[in-house]
């Protein structure tokens, strides 16, 4: 569902008076005093005014990605919503597939290898909600290949199948979530979460998403959490945000705290989640509702 015009004119006429309240003389400093006043893009900075909402400059991000199942919650500035996001959002719903696949929950068309003792061949794997079926053709495999596995595949011997086209990056993947949960506390908390010094590290990283920054930002919850379930939480015995999403919660570091990922690396696992459950934004507030 897209998010209507007026819908996303009162995001940018909101987020440009919370840029103004939090950090006032920012437009000011940049395009003089007389300037209407603009609106940040939470993740590189940069500075738009509202026609660029009509010229697609200034984009409505789904968090988690539309592809599984987020809705509009923020504006972002099309490069940071496009160029670095389509790779990082990608593998996150591949991700999600091949974990779709492995619970049986998948229904679709899946491009796989088959590997047996005879050989590798590819394969089409058909999914419906009540059966499962393979289709092999000479069509994809090198001559005599078919030939040579059928009687294994036949004898109902297992095998080995491996995904052809869902290659993904792990660390894509996690960044996706890591910009979702950055998002969504945008959401609610503005530019002073934002533009705080402890979230410089969270920026960087979802703007370099080719190098691994921050070690480790995620926890498995346990498998009886439900994997649309998708709460904010304020992880008090870890001191920290926890953005619950895909059966994982990401953290990110109370204001101030720039040693927090430093502290969290290698430590932190499923049962420590604890905490006070703020729920979900259902549009940007960006502070306004809390008392600051
Ligand atoms: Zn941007």
């Amino acid at each position: 569902m897209s998010v209507p015009l007026p819908t996303r004119q009162k995001w940018f006429d909101d987020g440009a008076a919370a840029l103004e309240r939090a950090f006032p003389g920012t437009t000011a400093a940049q395009f003089g005093p007389e300037a209407p006043i603009r609106y940040a893009c939470p993740i590189c900075d940069g500075l738009f005014e509202r026609s660029d909402l009509e010229r697609n400059v200034l984009t409505v991000e789904h968090v988690p990605p539309a592809a599984i199942g987020g809705k509009g919650l923020v504006l972002t500035c099309k490069p940071c919503n496009n160029e670095s996001g389509d790779s990082i959002d990608a593998d996150l719903v591949h991700r999600e597939r091949i974990d779709a696949v492995g619970r049986g929950e998948y229904t679709g068309e899946t491009k796989v290898f088959l590997h047996t003792d005879e050989g590798r061949i590819a394969a089409t794997l058909i999914a419906d909600a009540d059966s499962r079926q393979l289709h092999i053709s000479d069509v994809n495999n090198p001559p005599g290949v078919v030939d040579a596995v059928r009687p294994t595949l036949k004898a109902g011997v297992p095998v080995q199948v491996e995904h052809r086209t869902w290659r993904f990056a792990e660390l894509g993947a996690n960044l996706s979530l890591l910009k979702a949960g950055f998002l969504a506390l945008f959401a609610i908390y503005g530019y002073r979460l934002s533009r705080n010094k402890a979230y410089e590290v969270v920026r960087r990283q979802i703007l370099n998403p080719d190098t691994a920054i921050i070690r480790q930002h995620l926890i498995n919850l346990p498998p009886h959490i439900r994997r649309d379930e998708q709460h904010v939480v304020v992880m008090r015995d870890l001191a920290c945000h926890g953005v619950m999403m895909r059966g994982q919660i990401a953290l990110f570091p109370f204001e101030g705290d720039e040693s927090f990922y430093d502290r969290l690396a290698g430590r932190a696992d499923g049962d420590l989640v604890t905490g006070t459950v703020l729920g979900w934004p259902s549009g940007p507030t960006y502070g306004q509702k809390l008392s600051m």
